[in-house]
């Protein structure tokens, strides 16, 4: 029985009603007039429901899809204007006692190279980082109550945070762990950390247990319920996904925004971020063995239509998409993506060799940090440092209705050119760097607000002449 507000799994992602909703969605396939009202709402910028999506998804009408598109690209610029936060993963340890199918951590992969992180090499790997120009990470790390105890976890975010290089900071770590207990959510919580990120892989109960054959991950329910708990572990910005190429993209899709309805509804928060990765190629995982795979054409109607229907919530891409890809979503719908990254354990102070292997996927995008900061401002896209919301206790409904009321546009605007012009100051290429400047300077006159402008400003020449982290 579907019931959006339920604690139970099965229940706030009934398959029943993704069933219905396929269903309803391909009988409206051809249905133009229906298309073009789920549009004409979608235009109060409000959102739609999972069903709604869903015509939208279903609807192969060449002149509908290009209006899909058109007003993905409007709500961007209206919540997102075309600032791009950037962020790195940083994987702590591959060791990993689950059996997931798809993911080369999966315990019984052999040629893997397994390794952990000490907190001297966390050390090493954020002083890379920050030597870079990063300022926000994703933690990520296998599953492995002895070798990735929550302690451990928790020790390595304190060490994140207690480096200063240079005029290096991580100000802002998001995890990616394991599904875990409220009491443990709790805890990450008081280590300061941003959003606590977990992918569902697959919404389809049946196929997520054949995907998870052992290992605590296979309990779909407790890993459905997580963000329940992060949420009751006092948590208020948790970040969804699935990954594309397991199961049927319909389905996931439908679930995806369930998901996001379920925590909307039972929370008054719906997910601060929403992840779209696709299946790569990794050690002893090949993509041909999943029938699943989303061609690009669908993957950007997926990323359009995720933002028209929670046009509040940031989306996430990392370097599993090429560059091509990356700069085709960045328009459509996208708000932050990873740079420089490496997947590999202790990869930004060592990059490893072929046979070294310790890697989570195959990088799709390979170029440095410096590299994709050019590119962006060549595409006209703000790059981003920004972490002003969490540390000003902008987070869950205090961020979202700042941001359905499009009130942040005040306060980002300035911040990403504050936190660019850090960038440039300390880490650009002269390329980059002059690029840059010409940017903050065509863009300081369109801060809405007087005052606020005034102090980008000075702030801006506080930076010029030395001083460092400024924020609205
Ligand atoms: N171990 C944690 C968990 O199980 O949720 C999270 C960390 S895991 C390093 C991060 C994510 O990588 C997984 O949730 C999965 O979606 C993704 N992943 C695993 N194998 C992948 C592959 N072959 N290609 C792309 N992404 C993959």
């Amino acid at each position: 029985m579907y019931n959006v507000t339920s604690k139970k799994a099965e229940e706030f992602i009934s398959d029943s009603e993704i069933r219905d909703t396929m269903e309803y969605a391909a009988s409206n396939r051809n249905n133009r007039e229906v298309a073009k009202q789920i549009l004409e709402k979608a235009r109060a910028f409000k959102g739609i429901s999972h069903r709604e999506a869903a015509v939208l998804l279903e609807c192969d009408q060449p002149d509908i899809i290009e209006e899909i598109y058109e007003l993905a690209r409007e709500i961007k610029r209206r919540f997102y204007g075309n600032r791009i936060v950037m962020f790195a993963p940083l994987y702590l340890s591959n060791y990993c006692v689950n059996g997931c199918v798809y993911c080369p951590y999966h315990a019984k992969n052999k040629t893997i190279r397994r390794k952990k992180l000490s907190q001297e090499e966390i050390r090493q790997e954020v002083i890379a980082l920050q030597d870079m120009g990063h300022k926000r990470l994703a933690l990520e790390a296998g599953e492995h109550p002895l070798q990735n105890p929550i302690e451990y976890i928790l020790e390595s975010i304190k060490t994140i945070y207690s480096i200063k290089h240079k005029n290096g900071a991580i100000r802002r770590v998001n995890i990616n762990i394991a599904a875990t207990t409220v009491e443990n959510y709790r805890k990450l919580k008081e280590a300061g950390i941003g959003t606590y990120i977990l992918f569902q892989e697959t919404y389809n109960k049946t196929n997520y247990e054949a995907l998870h054959p052992t290992g605590p991950k296979k309990d779909y329910a407790y890993h459905t319920e997580a963000m329940d708990r992060a949420m009751e572990g006092g948590i208020d910005d948790v970040g969804i996904g699935v990954l594309f190429g397991l199961e049927t993209y319909k389905y996931d899709f439908i679930g995806l925004l369930m998901h996001a309805e379920h925590l909307e509804a039972t929370f008054g928060v719906g997910p601060h971020t929403i992840s779209v990765p696709r299946l790569c190629m990794a050690d002893d995982i090949d993509t041909a063995d999943f029938e699943n795979c989303v061609p690009d054409e669908i993957f950007h109607r997926i990323v359009a239509i995720i933002r028209i229907a929670v046009p509040y919530t940031g989306m996430i891409i990392s370097t599993r998409e090429s560059a091509k890809s990356r700069e085709k979503v960045l328009e459509l719908g996208i708000s932050q993506i990873s740079g420089g990254s490496r997947t590999s354990v202790g990869g930004y102070v060592n990059e490893e060799s072929e046979e070294e292997n310790s890697s989570q996927f195959d990088l799709s995008d390979r170029r440095t940090l410096d590299e994709i900061v050019g590119w962006l401002l060549d595409l006209d896209h703000i790059p981003s440092f920004c972490t002003a919301c969490y540390r000003e206790g902008r987070t869950g409904d205090r961020f979202m209705s700042l941001l359905k009321n499009g009130q942040i546009a005040n306060c980002c605007l300035p911040n990403a050119l504050l936190t660019l012009k850090e960038y440039l100051k300390d880490y650009a290429s002269e390329e980059t760097r002059q690029k840059g400047e010409a940017m903050i300077k065509r863009l300081i006159p369109s801060i809405p607000n007087e005052k606020a402008r005034a102090n980008a400003v000075k702030y801006l020449d506080a930076i010029e002449n030395g001083e460092r982290d400024f924020r609205f």
